[in-house]
């Protein structure tokens, strides 16, 4: 009938997406439930992405897929709140196919990948709800959607539901999750003449740019800013528990954001087109839920399969990779007609063969040293504050840089603090 089908993915983006694509090539019945009117049309992040494992199951994407700009030039700049730092990288070598990361904008591309699974022979089933999980005695069996006879079912059920992961909740895998591990973000899409955005960031035609922030913003968390086509992506992420503990909107972080001096300057013109707002689940390995049961497995973000060191946030990538390793172990599941969460537990043992768990658990404690509000205010500003005197030369006696940074940080930062800080930092990234 009908409603019935091998795999059901709950959730478009790029983690039920990959996982439905890899399916319907191996000739599996899967469907994907997507509560959007259109894949994407709710989904927004920061904008990078990096291509590596889309690369793998389209090669050459790049030559039809909806990107904005190749990332050529990335930035990490250190702020005080009123001066700036950067390290600039230009690699000539993200420049050539295969490239590193592409700018997008969620919308397009994760409709464009989502018609591409399709092609597959995917069943897309767009406006529509999963509310709950269908049960045969203890086996997820399938979900009911919020649409009249919209009960589906299914011998496996894949999450791919996003951060807020209702099923994965409702399945008992994994609880709410903590406020210290979650980031809100928000975004704004700014547009600009393409020949602007070239001009005044240095770039070729079509290459774009990823640019970090540390420091300058009133709470833990830091800014970022993307050039795309015609628009450039604008935006903040900030620790919800230290959101709510300082009583600060993020909207505000924004708002001060884009009126630092060295960020006003990079977003003069731009004409705000959109504006929008989503969590982020940045504890990684550390907030991993259980990742299957009978009949269901969870994935990408519903999983906390994101990848964030403080310099860097990806989870598109992790996410496509965890949905390729869903689709395997469902795949071996649907031969052995087996579906008990003893089968599929190899869905765990293939990620911690990929770089996705491998990755996680190798920089679980990076998340500790981003947790450090000192990163973001002491340090960050006082190297920034210290860069500005060493170039100041205003008629006063010269100091030495140790005496200096001494001056700088001594009154702020004790050095067992330093010495802790080093440490926490050392082992989470280096
Ligand atoms: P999602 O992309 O969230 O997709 C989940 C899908 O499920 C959505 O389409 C949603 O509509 C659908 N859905 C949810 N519930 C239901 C339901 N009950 N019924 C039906 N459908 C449902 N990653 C990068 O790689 N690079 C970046 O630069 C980057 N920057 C970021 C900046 C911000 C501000 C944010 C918020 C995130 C950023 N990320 C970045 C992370 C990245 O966006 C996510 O890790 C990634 O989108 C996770 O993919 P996913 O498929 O697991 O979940």
């Amino acid at each position: 009938s009908t409603n019935k089908f091998d795999v059901i993915v709950v959730g478009a983006g790029p983690a039920g997406v990959a996982a439905a694509f890899q399916l319907a090539r191996a000739g599996v019945d899967v469907a994907i439930v997507e509560r959007g009117e259109f894949p994407g049309s709710k989904n927004m992040f920061g904008g990078a992405f990096y291509g590596r494992v889309l690369h793998e199951l389209i090669p050459n994407f790049w030559e039809e897929a909806p990107i904005e700009r190749v990332v050529t030039k990335r930035l990490l700049t250190l702020m005080s709140s009123r001066a700036s730092v950067a390290i600039e990288l230009n690699s000539r070598r993200y420049a050539q196919p295969p490239y590193n990361g592409f700018t997008i904008l969620r919308p397009k591309f994760d409709n464009w990948f989502a018609q591409k699974a399709v092609e597959q022979g995917a069943t897309l089933i767009p406006a529509t709800t999963v509310d709950s999980l269908l049960y045969e005695g203890k086996k997820v069996a399938g979900v009911r959607t919020r649409r009249e006879h919209g009960d589906l079912y299914a011998n496996i059920v894949i999450a791919a539901d996003g951060v807020n992961s209702f099923l994965a909740r409702q399945a008992g895998l994994r609880k709410d999750f903590s406020l210290h591990h979650l980031v809100v973000g928000v975004k704004e899409v700014l547009k600009l003449p393409s020949e602007v955005i070239e001009e005044r960031f240095k770039l070729g035609h079509q290459e774009g740019m990823a640019n970090e922030f540390v420091g300058g913003i009133p709470v833990k968390g830091g800014g970022f800013l993307y050039t795309n086509k015609n628009t450039i992506s604008i935006g903040v992420v900030a620790e919800l528990a230290a959101l709510k503990e300082k009583k600060i909107q993020v909207v505000q972080v924004l708002e001060d954001f884009k009126n630092h001096p060295t960020v006003k300057e990079m977003i003069r013109d731009g004409v705000p087109v959109e504006y929008g707002g989503h969590l982020i689940p940045e504890a990684g390995f550390n907030m991993m839920p259980e990742l299957y049961t009978d009949g269901m497995l969870v994935v990408g973000d519903a999983a906390g399969m994101v990848f964030a060191t403080g310099l860097a946030l990806e989870g598109m990538n992790y996410a496509m990779a965890g949905g390729i390793a869903a689709a395997k172990a469902a795949l071996r599941a649907l031969r052995a007609e087996n579906y008990s969460a003893g089968q599929l537990s190899c869905y765990k043992t293939l990620l911690e063969e990929s770089f996705v768990l491998r990755d996680l658990k190798e920089f679980r404690h990076a998340s500790s040293f981003v947790q450090n509000p000192r990163i973001h205010d002491t340090y960050a500003a006082g190297v920034t504050e210290l860069m500005e005197k060493l170039f100041t030369s205003d008629g006063q006696p010269r100091q030495k840089i140790m005496k200096m940074a001494k001056s700088q940080f001594g009154s702020k930062v004790s050095l067992l603090d330093i010495v802790k800080d080093g440490w926490s930092g050392g082992r989470g990234l280096l």
